[in-house]
């Protein structure tokens, strides 16, 4: 394996399939059995899972809403799908732990890095709940700064699209995919892979992001055994 530690950024919007909002149990089935096979072979996994899929804290706002309430609600989101993502990874017989950065002690665990990183060891998967815990962050920033507190190797961000583009290509045919890229040449680009104070965060501990398709069975191993087959951003 090319990897042995991970740490998977999940956007809420993953989980919802093909569904217009909430969470897929068939989704969430699928992406537990592709997690797996990469614990299966040692790989030790930890998880930050979005909440877009249930409400953003920007949106809230946008219609009125003061701005941290709003992300309170948003990071409230993030522990529902974590929890949805702990009953689908235990019900695939893999065990998981709930770790969260707003306290809710009746539901999961308070974030410890010591112990996220025992339960690793142990072979547990940890899921990051609640994001940051702050108000004005996403939850990518709180992949890379999980993924650095807990020593990962590398960021998997599991995505629609198989990698980083010139341009979108949802959008644009000729569009053509990076194997590999360097943080500098996608500040000087302008692409976008996730946004600036969570990119940035990475760049300056020299966290590798590999951007790949989390929807095609098998991937996940593919990526995590070493074949090219999203983008990887590095210095
Ligand atoms: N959020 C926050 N602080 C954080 C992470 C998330 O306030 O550290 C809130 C914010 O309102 C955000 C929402 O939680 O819009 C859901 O997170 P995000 O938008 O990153 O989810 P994703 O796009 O990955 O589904």
């Amino acid at each position: 394996m090319k990897f042995k530690r991970i740490l998977l950024k999940l956007s809420g919007e993953a989980l919802m399939g093909e569904r217009q909002y909430g969470i897929d149990p068939v989704r969430l089935a699928e992406y537990a059995q592709d997690i797996k096979t990469i614990t299966d072979s040692g790989v030790e996994v930890a998880i930050v899972i979005g909440g877009g899929n249930i409400f953003r804290g920007v949106a809230g706002a946008s219609n009125g809403m003061d701005r941290v309430q709003g992300d309170h609600m948003g990071m409230l989101a993030t522990v529902i799908n974590g929890l949805a993502l702990q009953s689908a990874l235990e019900d695939a017989g893999i065990p998981t732990r709930l770790q969260t950065a707003i306290k809710i002690n009746e539901v999961a665990e308070p974030f410890i890095r010591r112990k996220a990183m025992r339960h690793l060891e142990k072979g547990r998967v940890v899921i990051f709940g609640g994001g940051t815990g702050n108000p004005y962050f996403t939850t990518d920033s709180a992949a890379v700064l999980r993924a650095i507190e807990i020593e990962a190797d590398v960021i998997l961000k599991g995505t629609r699209v198989d990698g980083i583009y010139t341009s979108d290509p949802e959008k644009d045919s000729n569009a053509v995919k990076f194997d590999t890229i360097s943080f500098d040449e996608v500040l000087r680009k302008g692409l976008k892979v996730m946004d600036t104070t969570a990119f940035t965060l990475s760049q300056e501990n020299k966290l590798p992001i590999v951007v790949f398709d989390m929807n095609t069975n098998g991937n996940l191993l593919k990526v995590v055994s070493g074949e090219n087959i999203g983008t990887e951003v590095n210095v």
